[in-house]
């Protein structure tokens, strides 16, 4: 399959904003994409460093880029990985910007995060931007519901948002352990240790994907459509009204993936009238109706542990980036692996990173200069820290 990225994406990187996860364009003078010699002058690069540099690589990065990575992961394992690395002078972080901040704050300050190129951001962190999350809570302050409220956000956000999160009493959470922090939040209004969370004001302010927040909260623990509203930061009011907004248990901020969020619940009737006895595998930054008509839902280290499980000569259709199921559709020969969407869909942001990208990042480190360095203010960082260490406390 070619290498087709969404036009409206291709946007995304152009311009410099500091509140913007999208970066600047790349400073650098990169070699060619048609040279020959990338995936030696990589090789070499790297080995001239040695254990100086440690390479993460997401899962949604492309081959040639994973290939050099050292370890690969979801965003949260990758940031775990670069703590656990104390000694390597150099992060070499293939992914998208909110990762490498997040791997910035949760290493010694000794160390030096590098994002190959800037303009690797997140159209879903884009969504949430610090000013329009103040602008939401000075709503909830007005109708004297912010007591009542406990942030909690996707650590597919920027820092600024986790900083928000820390500085107000909420926690981090993945897509592994969206329930427990769910849990953990609805339980901090508890008046009586152990009563409904149901019965009690709490109320969570979920950000910046609504999707993850509605399928956790309707799918995993009972609550309904109707105790989640969805904020709107571009309408008066967020699009609610006052009574919406004190009955909500759930206040979803109105953001999504732009890949997870292209799959149709068409897509899933389609994959099962084609492909009799299908499973149907997704992603819960999906949208709701497709992850209810799927047979299994989970994080990308669920969706890699279930395939690898699976039955030879079983059929999926999964629903998450392309990259990744492409390599799993090549690691499992024995099973039929495919996309659920008819249509190409990598993530435009996360191909970014490319092998002339990479080569260029450590070929400057070794020259003695470290490129597109990603750093975290030590206020910000401090809060959002906060707010990912309640995460690592979850029960
Ligand atoms: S796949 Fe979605 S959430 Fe992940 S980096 Fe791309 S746009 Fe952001």
């Amino acid at each position: 399959m070619g290498h087709v990225t969404a036009p409206v994406l291709l946007l995304l990187g152009r311009g410099k904003d500091s509140n913007s996860e999208r970066g600047v364009d790349c400073p650098g003078d990169l070699p060619a994409p048609s040279d020959p010699g990338l995936v030696e002058r990589a090789a070499a690069a790297k080995a001239a460093l040695g254990d100086r540099v440690f390479v993460l690589g997401h899962h949604y990065q492309r081959d040639e880029v994973i290939q050099f990575a050292d370890v690969t992961g979801d965003s949260f394992k990758l940031a775990r990985e670069a703590a656990a690395r104390p000694d390597a002078e150099f992060i070499v972080f293939c992914g998208v910007h909110f990762m490498a901040e997040s791997a910035d704050i949760l290493t010694t300050d000794a160390q030096r995060v590098v994002l190959p190129d800037l303009a690797a951001g997140c159209s879903m962190a884009d969504m949430a931007v610090l000013e329009q999350v103040e602008q939401c809570w000075d709503l909830l302050s007005d109708l004297g519901i912010a007591d009542d409220v406990v942030p909690v956000t996707y650590m597919n956000s920027s820092a600024d948002i986790k900083g928000f999160v820390g500085r107000n009493g909420g926690v981090v959470c993945t897509s592994s352990n969206a329930k427990r922090a769910l849990d953990w939040a609805y339980a901090q209004g508890e008046k009586v240790p152990g009563a409904d969370a149901k019965q009690s004001a709490t109320k969570v302010l979920f950000l910046p994907d609504q999707h993850l927040g509605r399928n956790t909260a309707v799918l995993e623990m009972g609550y309904s459509l109707d105790d989640c509203v969805l904020y709107d930061p571009h309408k008066p009011n967020g699009g609610l009204t006052d009574q919406q907004l004190r009955d909500a248990k759930m206040i979803l901020w109105r953001g999504h993936c732009s890949v997870h969020g292209r799959f149709t619940l068409e897509n899933v009737q389609a994959v099962r009238q084609q492909v009799p006895g299908v499973n149907i595998l997704v992603h819960p930054e999906c949208r709701h109706e497709v992850v209810t008509a799927a047979d299994y839902v989970g994080s990308t280290e669920y969706i890699i542990k279930k395939l690898d499980a699976a039955e030879p000569g079983s059929a999926w259709a999964v629903g998450t980036e392309l990259n990744l199921v492409r390599r799993l559709a090549a690691a499992h020969p024995d099973k039929q692996v495919m996309f659920l969407e008819k249509t190409v869909c990598y993530c435009s942001t996360m191909n970014r990173i490319d092998l002339p990208h990479l080569v260029w990042a450590l070929e400057e480190l070794v020259a003695g200069r470290v490129p597109n360095q990603i750093t975290v203010d030590p206020d910000t960082a401090h809060h959002a820290r906060v707010a990912l260490d309640q995460m690592l406390a979850l029960p």
